[in-house]
């Protein structure tokens, strides 16, 4: 079965990964663009950002046979530097109009400030400009007041529910976000948070309609096989075959491809002979090319 993870940030993880979630299944990842570790200072810094995300790391996906797709956004975090995000929110018009854009994301609340409030509703209407679905970070502090606040400003909008994907739920966010018709992401992480087991019996509860799960990979403590990871305790369970196709391809390439982007015609051949911009993956090993 191809396998589906619709938010990991691959520019902080390694070709081993990539290796790894393809032999594990992972046919197609959504990567959003996220805050970094630290502030940025420029806003060229976002915009080369924005390029590698549409750029080489397409390419380095595709060298492991991985379709790579992105969302752009000014993050929750770095909208509380206003000069900063003024100047990020001006140049996004560009970008959201390049191939490989699925939503505008990820976008929403960090520490709930007026700020961010400021620019998550400026970005919600970008979408709306764009015609491209939302895909909404939800905080970890205060998570419940949180999403209440996000999913009530997606009503006062009138940004449609279908087209926005809210992520990073839980046991108490998940019944809110189905009942405001919106899609419900879950990140599965290691040791904290939402684990393989908890996705489970959230699935048993709720169903898989408009469930979609996410290993939400980066620099920190994560684990981008957590999709693989989650599919097999699911099938463990005696969860059907039919609903773990569902949650792991076909309702993360139901939400994206509203975008009219998610090109998933004819599997990528690897050629690793090829480069981008001069460049390759590989460092004088024997280049894998497949017939
Ligand atoms: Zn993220």
């Amino acid at each position: 079965m191809r396998l589906f993870d619709p938010h990991i940030h691959m520019t902080s993880r390694t070709t081993d990964d990539y290796q790894a979630m393809a032999s594990a299944g992972i046919a197609a990842i959504v990567e959003p663009a996220f805050w970094v570790g630290q502030p940025r200072t420029h806003v060229g810094t976002f915009e080369d950002y924005f390029l590698s995300l549409l750029g080489w790391e397409r390419f380095r996906a595709l060298q492991f046979g991985i379709r790579h797709f992105a969302t752009l956004a000014l993050n929750p975090k770095e909208a509380n530097n206003t000069e900063l995000a003024d100047g990020v929110l001006a140049m996004m018009p560009r970008y959201l109009e390049k191939d490989g854009v699925v939503a505008v994301g990820e976008i929403g609340y960090d520490d709930q400030t007026d700020a961010e409030d400021r620019y998550f509703r400026r970005q919600i209407e970008l979408a709306r400009e764009h015609a491209l679905p939302v895909l909404i970070h939800t905080p970890h502090r205060d998570k419940v007041r949180g999403t209440e606040r996000t999913l009530a400003v997606i009503r006062e909008m009138g940004f449609p529910p279908e087209l926005t994907l809210v992520d990073h739920n839980n046991e108490e966010t998940l019944p809110l976000t189905l009942a405001a018709g919106c899609w419900a992401g879950h990140s599965i992480y290691p040791f904290t948070k939402m684990d393989e087991a908890r996705m489970v019996t959230l699935v048993r509860r709720y169903g898989t309609e408009r469930i979609i799960v996410n290993s939400a990979a980066d620099w920190g403590v994560s684990d981008p096989l957590k999709v693989p990871k989650t599919a097999a305790a699911m099938r463990d369970a005696g969860v059907s075959e039919a609903d773990i196709e569902l949650v792991f391809w076909k309702n993360p390439v139901r939400f994206f491809a509203q975008s009219g982007r998610l090109d998933l015609e004819d599997a990528p051949k690897v050629d690793q002979r090829q480069l981008f911009e001069g460049n390759s993956v590989l460092r004088g090993q024997q280049p894998r090319v497949d017939s």
